[in-house]
């Protein structure tokens, strides 16, 4: 399997150079070259696999010849060992033709997990191949953090940076980053928004000294393997809900189009999804574009679903790339406009052919507690804000008589106990593997909003481990 950048001017590279290289030199996002095609037969003959071997038939084919069968089995064993319930990710039944695909078993409780504890043993198993050292650096609305954390702590191979906004992340999301005991962790505390963050991470991969130096890598939601990781639940989920016999629906809460973009190469792979419904919270810059067919920044709002609480979308590039009938010169003029004027606007026909897949419906902070409140009245089941601006917005696309519709629940209720209790007045607990996170110590520093100073600490760390 070959891959190419959305902007078409990086080099092509197998499975093993994307997953090292995150973004592509040209500052695209890799992209594989055609999609692998599953028939219905084969869809028939994986409906009774355990969530591993599901998991390899469908990242095989995007591996191709980088990594070995047994070794490909064997990882993926590693990285889903460590969830609380062999079925990895639970389907459940809450309404008549409506279902609840819980994401949030593994390490953090969110469902970043799924992608990163693929993610950390396939880096070590190709750094390890290639011996070579990467120092990862990533920024995080909250729950990337932990999760890449999580996969990365105390591998030999890798240093872990992760830059998130100071003061705007949830305390049982910044404890379970800095409360980290490994010597190759490090978190640093930003004085300004997930975005600037981001934008940090991309200035520093953008510095060819800075990046070659230390072999920068990435983690974050433009890493190439962790689409590939998030496509095996659209899968599993479908071929539960009587796939692919039926067309099935997914209702996705997303902010930066990483997560339903999953369930965009599902499609494209065979797999037969009548919708994908995008829910976002009142940072509704994905839903205004599917509305109108422009993409228009405006400022973060932070609501109680954090992790959606971003400007830009920047999986949404992928999309793009297919959109504009995969135009690398193309996507590069509108992404170039965009971050110069803070719009760009696609065509009717390229605006009409989104619509044919996704719809899109937005929720503030008032209709989400609503849905929390709704939702524990009719079947007993606490919904974290995330998963709620999911739900709701599969509601609002309708139910459909003969098409199951599949919500995405993206984090473990008590990831977020102040907005669920806010709601329902009942504090849900931390499973019991994070009883005592409030008890253990923190460790991160707190940096001013300047690249100079992020990138002198981030040296200064690195020369000092040498
Ligand atoms: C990251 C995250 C999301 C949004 O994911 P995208 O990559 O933006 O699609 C939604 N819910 C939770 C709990 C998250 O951690």
């Amino acid at each position: 399997m070959k891959y190419i950048s959305t902007r078409g001017a990086a080099p092509v590279l197998e499975f093993d150079g994307v997953l090292l290289a995150g973004l592509a030199r040209d500052g695209g996002l890799y992209v594989p070259r055609s999609w692998p095609q599953f028939s219905a037969e084969k869809m028939q003959s994986l409906k009774t696999l355990t969530y591993p071997a599901l998991a390899f038939e469908i990242i095989k084919p995007f591996v191709g010849e980088t990594i070995g069968d047994a070794d490909l089995r064997r990882l993926i064993d590693e990285a889903y060992r460590g969830f609380d319930t062999t079925e990895v990710a639970p389907l459940k039944k809450t309404g008549e033709n409506e279902f609840l695909l819980e994401l949030f078993h593994g390490p953090t409780i969110a469902f970043k997990d799924m992608a990163m504890q693929f993610l950390g043993p396939m880096f070590d198993h190709v750094l390890r191949q290639k011996s070579r050292r990467v120092t990862i650096v990533g920024a995080t609305s909250g729950d990337t953090g932990s999760a890449a954390i999580e996969a990365c702590r105390d591998r030999d191979a890798i240093d872990i940076f992760i830059l998130y906004p100071h003061g705007r992340i949830s305390d049982v999301q910044r404890k379970q980053m800095t409360t980290v005991k490994a010597a190759n962790v490090h978190c640093i505390a930003v004085t300004g928004t997930f975005d600037d963050c981001q934008d940090m991470v991309k200035a520093l991969f953008n510095d060819e000294k800075f990046r070659d130096r230390w072999n920068l890598s990435a983690v974050n939601s433009i890493n190439w393997a962790r689409i590939v990781a998030q496509i095996v639940y659209y899968f599993w989920a479908a071929l539960k809900a009587g796939a692919p016999d039926t067309q099935v629906s997914f209702a996705v809460p997303t902010g930066n189009f990483g997560n339903v973009f999953a369930g965009y190469a599902a499609s494209q792979m065979g797999l037969p999804i009548h919708k994908l419904v995008v829910g976002s919270n009142s940072n509704d810059i994905l839903t205004r574009f599917f509305e109108s067919g422009t993409m228009q920044m405006s400022g973060v709002h932070p609501t109680l679903s954090p992790s959606m609480d971003i400007q830009v979308s920047s999986n949404f590039e992928r999309l793009l790339f297919d959109l504009f009938e995969r135009d690398g010169a193309a996507v590069k003029s509108a992404i170039d406009g965009f971050r110069k004027h803070g719009t760009f606007v696609v065509s009717k026909a390229q605006h009409d052919n989104a619509r044919r897949l996704f719809s899109a419906f937005r929720f503030d902070d008032t209709e989400t507690k609503a849905m929390i409140t709704e939702f524990l009245r009719e079947t007993d089941q606490l919904l974290d804000p995330h998963s709620a601006v999911g739900v709701a917005a599969a509601r609002a696309a309708g139910r459909h008589p003969e098409i199951p519709i599949i919500t995405l629940a993206t984090a473990h209720p008590a990831k977020f106990p102040d907005a669920v209790e806010a709601a329902t007045g009942r504090r849900p607990a931390l499973p019991t593997h994070m009883n005592d996170l409030f008890e253990r110590a923190e460790k991160t520093v707190i940096l001013d909003n300047n690249l100079d100073e992020v990138r002198r600490h981030i040296i200064k760390t690195l020369e000092r481990a040498l």
